[in-house]
């Protein structure tokens, strides 16, 4: 069971003083999702990895705090439009808020890692249109930081297999499959090419639905080990 805890700090932005509530510190149990969503107990907690300032609408992991820049970003029309979308699911909103922030101070990766949260969201509301549209976002902010030399993921083929499942349940299943292609031909480490095979298939199948890293290692075919 998840017990909660409470985060009272000043907003760094508006100054207001805010008090939130947090879940203790958990972990998770079985395996990923294709697009590294963790499992349970830790799955659920992802309503308060950001939080939305009740007073300004300043969305941070911890409003506490701000970059340099981040006050000017929270006044943009397109910042305020977010905050309040009918669109998406509020928490949703909360989340593609400080994607915003962050595509916007210049840190693509940290913008799409927030869209894909956003996403997983909308998911958990049963809100197709919305996630794809969070998914598409964060594929092209994925790319974007490809740009800039910067990767989301440490594992070689990470980005590569996570880009895949971000296309594939965005229903961009052309472009998907160029990159189960290309990521293939770059003779990958066996369970990013384990993913890659699933990834065929359910491209094939056109499934758009979630997928595990096991179902990967399960559906291992035998003659390419
Ligand atoms: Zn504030």
């Amino acid at each position: 069971m998840t017990h909660l805890r409470y985060l009272n700090t000043t907003c760094a932005v508006c100054g207001e003083s805010c008090r939130f509530t947090i879940p203790e510190a958990a972990s998770s149990v079985g395996s990923r999702d294709l697009d590294t969503r963790p499992a349970e107990p830790l799955r659920s907690t992802i309503y308060a990895w950001v939080k939305r300032c009740p007073s300004c609408g300043y969305c941070a992991p911890d409003p506490g705090k701000a970059r340099r820049g981040a006050a000017d970003v929270v006044k943009l029309p397109r910042y305020r439009w977010q905050l309040d979308s009918r669109k998406f699911p509020r928490i949703a909103n909360t989340f593609l808020c400080w994607s915003i922030i962050q595509e916007e101070l210049g840190i693509p990766a940290q913008a799409a890692w927030a869209s894909l949260h956003a996403a997983w969201i909308c998911d958990d509301e049963g809100d197709d249109v919305p996630a794809r549209i969070c998914r598409t976002r964060a594929a092209d902010l994925l790319r974007r930081a490809w740009e800039q030399g910067e990767r989301l993921t440490s594992q070689p083929g990470g980005d590569e297999a996570l880009l895949v499942d971000l296309l594939r349940r965005a229903g961009r299943l052309r472009e998907a499959r160029a990159v189960v292609v290309e990521g293939l031909e770059q003779n990958p480490q066996s369970l990013i090419a384990d993913i890659m095979r699933l990834q065929d298939r359910l491209i094939a199948a056109r499934d758009r639905g979630v997928h595990t890293v096991a179902e990967a290692r399960r559906f291992k075919q035998p003659t390419l080990l």
